[in-house]
């Protein structure tokens, strides 16, 4: 859908088609709130930029097909320097999905509830108006009511608000093996990366194999697919990824979704449920806001901010600090961490209640059994990083 080149009006100006973006944008339209989005690129669902793995949560807030779902993951194989492993079967289930398929779909029912989309046009900038918010792309001038950065982790509308971002590198190699398919493998090794690395697979025949790092990730990768023998290569994915939580991501007439909010978990690199509930929580309040005529930045830090945290913002920053301790590990302090891991009592905990969304549920039940405490104490000590987790588990 296409304007011409002059100014013109929209109840909302969303920045970025990725899924954050679109959920939004179909959520509003749903409200009966018009929506323009624009996005730099041309086919908004290209190229692929993830693993795809997802928690069951995402049910909660989306209805999806079921084509896009590719497997269903029970199994977590954790890998450890030398050969070490700790495997964990919960009741939780992960699923994998088709990220091409599952973008495209968003576009298409945000598109089809009456979003405008206004494809290959660069956000430039914004300027706050008196009873508007005027936004610049490189093609034309919008007067917006409400302007969302969904804009990633390299967010414009974000860096406009002057608010800073950390971000860790994410790099994956589609590759051809063999692979069970309710499996997914995580590998800790500082030989390989400083953070983690991954195998997720898309079918029998294909995983996804990547790195979570600080920095050097293409060097990190090479160790990865050497260590796991991947010389069949189909493509790689790049993309940088929020490490850190941040409780600021809204401004006068404005709110950040997703990853340009920094709505991804620090421990995991996912950000794509957590996103989307941001969307959801954002839908609200914008929602609210026209209702009540209100754009002030105390309106929507009362209604966005603090509402987003209240729903997922305590998980967000634990994992923040299980990110933290894990990239401050040695690979010693990551065998303790193997063998505390493999103790029966914990494994119970985890087969129980574990969560790939909601740490405190199995984290808080760990750290007090009294087991754990007991062989764990020195190791503790040894990370303050570590204490500022318990804290805030308890
Ligand atoms: C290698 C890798 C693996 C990952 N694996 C997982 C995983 O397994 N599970 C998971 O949950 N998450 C994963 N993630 C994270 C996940 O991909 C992101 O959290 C998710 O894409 C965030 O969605 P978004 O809509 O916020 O942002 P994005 O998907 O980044 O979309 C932002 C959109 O904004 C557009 N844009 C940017 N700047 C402008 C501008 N100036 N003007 C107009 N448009 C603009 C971009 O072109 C893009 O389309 C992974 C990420 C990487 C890099």
């Amino acid at each position: 859908m296409r304007e011409g080149r002059g100014g013109s009006e929209s109840k909302v100006t969303i920045v970025g088609a990725g899924p954050c973006g679109c959920f939004l944008a179909y959520l509003l339209e749903k409200n009966g709130i018009e929506v323009k989005v624009i996005e730099k690129k041309g086919i908004p669902w290209l190229p692929l930029k993830c693993a795809g793995l997802v928690s069951d949560r995402i049910k909660e807030i989306i209805k999806i097909p079921e084509e896009i779902i590719l497997s269903e993951c029970n199994v977590a194989i954790l890998r450890f320097p030398g050969n070490r492993e700790v495997v964990i079967k919960g009741k939780e289930k992960a699923f994998v999905i088709d990220r091409i398929k599952f973008d495209k779909f968003l576009f298409e029912v945000a598109e089809g509830e009456g979003a405008k989309f206004f494809l290959r046009e660069d956000f430039k900038t914004f300027k706050l108006r008196n009873n508007c918010v005027a936004i610049f792309t490189g093609k034309r001038r919008i007067n917006s009511k409400v302007l969302v950065g969904a804009d990633g982790t390299l967010s414009k509308v974000r860096r406009n608000l002057n608010l800073k971002i950390r971000y860790v590198e994410g790099f994956q190699a589609r590759v051809k093996m063999k692979h069970k398919l309710n499996e997914v493998e995580l590998w800790f090794d500082k030989g390989i990366a400083d953070f983690f690395s991954w195998i997720v697979p898309e079918s029998e025949n294909v995983s996804r194999a990547g790195v979570l790092c600080s920095r050097n990730s293409k060097l990190s990768l090479r160790k990865f697919l050497k260590k796991i023998k991947a010389k069949d290569i189909i493509d790689y994915q790049f993309g940088y990824i929020p490490s850190y939580f941040s409780k600021k991501m809204s401004g006068e007439r404005i709110i950040l979704v997703g990853d340009a909010a920094s709505q991804a978990k620090a421990s995991t690199g996912g950000g794509i449920v957590t996103g989307l509930l941001g969307s959801k929580i954002g839908s609200k309040c914008i929602v609210n806001a026209f209702e009540e005529n209100c754009f002030s930045s105390k309106f929507f830090r009362e209604n966005y901010d603090e509402a987003y945290y209240k729903e997922i913002g305590k998980e967000l920053k634990r994992a923040y600090f299980l990110s933290r301790a894990l990239r401050e590990f040695n690979n010693s302090d990551l065998l303790s961490l193997r063998k505390l891991i493999s103790n029966e009592g914990i494994q119970k905990i985890i087969r129980e209640s574990g969560d790939m969304e909601l740490y405190g549920k199995w984290l808080k039940p760990i750290f007090l059994e009294l087991s754990f405490l007991k062989t764990s104490l020195i190791f503790i000590l040894r990370h303050p990083t570590l204490l500022g987790l318990i804290h805030l588990l308890l």
